[in-house]
């Protein structure tokens, strides 16, 4: 599958559900609400898209998101529908990690190879101000729990926000080092909440690398070609050795290697995060699979792709799934 521009789509990033316990600063706008969940795909449903996706054009790459996909009940069944097709290479989701706990076991066993967990402070009282909610320490026990069940790797992500935690970034390379986990910084995207405040509020990957210069001896970079976030083996001036990353879509933007399409927990297609969706497949999979509709607006969703992501998102993040 490839969009107008011959970029070929391989991965895919599916939202579970719009809610979420965290009304994170950056992400969900003061007011609003996810959709109805009954109207949310059914496991069934999952599995038939994403099959239909993997074996007949070429998705390898599933990644859960939501909302939080860990507010669905049924998630050990939709891991274990997707872990069974074969073609699927890789299957990872992201998570505030507040019920991983408690799931990451089960989770585990049902194929989930490895999670990215949202940490945007070390500090008790500051991760409530940023979240909405006073979790942080089961947001600890969810890293413990994870690398228990044998996720690996297990990647903490920091949107950095400054007047924020701009100011705890060497602090979270620190821990995420002693940790065992990477970690990567992501560049605040303008959408959501903090939109009209981007540019006083934007720290960019070149600003996040200088704020570690005095804890980061050497950089060797590691990541290979076509993957959204730049990562770096670091070596601390302790001797540690850490793993870096930067998602940074606004000062090194990676539209040219983008290979994703996104689907909401409706079905609704968004052919790049900062655009609008472009129509839904709920219609070929509701009441019934019609993979000739599911192709044709698979492929008017991917006409619509832009080359270049637009200046300001359009959307809500968490309705998107990031
Ligand atoms: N609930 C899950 C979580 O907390 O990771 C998954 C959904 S969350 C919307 C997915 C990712 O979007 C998170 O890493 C979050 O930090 C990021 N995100 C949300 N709003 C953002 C923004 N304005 N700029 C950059 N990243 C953002």
């Amino acid at each position: 599958m490839q969009d107008r521009y011959s970029r070929p789509i391989r991965y895919l990033r599916l939202s579970l559900t719009g809610a979420c316990a965290m009304r994170c600063t950056y992400c969900r706008p003061f007011g609003w609400h996810s959709q109805d969940r009954d109207d949310e795909l059914t496991v069934g449903e999952i599995q038939a898209l994403v099959e239909h996706l993997a074996t007949r054009h070429g998705v390898r790459k599933v990644r859960l998101t939501g909302g939080e996909p860990t507010n669905r009940d049924d998630l050990v069944r939709i891991v274990q529908a997707i872990a069974k097709i074969d073609q699927v290479e890789d299957l990872a989701m992201t998570t505030n990690a507040l019920n991983l706990e408690h799931r990451a076991k089960a989770l585990a066993s049902a194929g989930l190879r490895r999670v990215n967990i949202s940490l945007d402070s070390l500090d008790p009282v500051r991760f409530a101000a940023i979240t909405g909610v006073d979790g942080l320490s089961r947001v600890m026990s969810g890293i413990q729990s994870a690398r228990r069940a044998g996720m690996a790797p297990i990647r903490l992500n920091t949107v950095v926000v400054r007047g924020q935690n701009e100011d705890e970034i060497g602090e979270l390379v620190t821990f995420a080092a002693g940790e065992g986990c990477a970690i990567r910084f992501i560049e605040l995207m303008p959408m959501g909440p903090l939109a009209a405040q981007w540019k006083q509020r934007f720290v960019s990957q070149e600003e996040i690398s200088s704020r570690l210069r005095s804890l980061v001896k050497t950089w060797t970079r590691e990541s290979r070609g076509g993957e959204s976030a730049l990562s770096y083996r670091a070596e601390l001036v302790d001797g540690r050795i850490a793993k870096i990353g930067f998602i940074s879509a606004m000062s090194c933007p990676f539209c040219s290697q983008c290979d994703r399409i996104r689907i909401g927990s409706r079905g609704e297609l968004y052919p790049c995060l900062l655009d609008h969706p472009a129509g839904s497949v709920l219609p070929a999979l509701r009441p019934v699979l019609s993979r000739t509709e599911l192709d044709r607006r698979l492929g008017e969703a991917l006409n619509s792709k832009p080359l270049e992501h637009p200046a300001v998102g359009v959307g809500v993040m968490t309705a998107i799934g990031g």
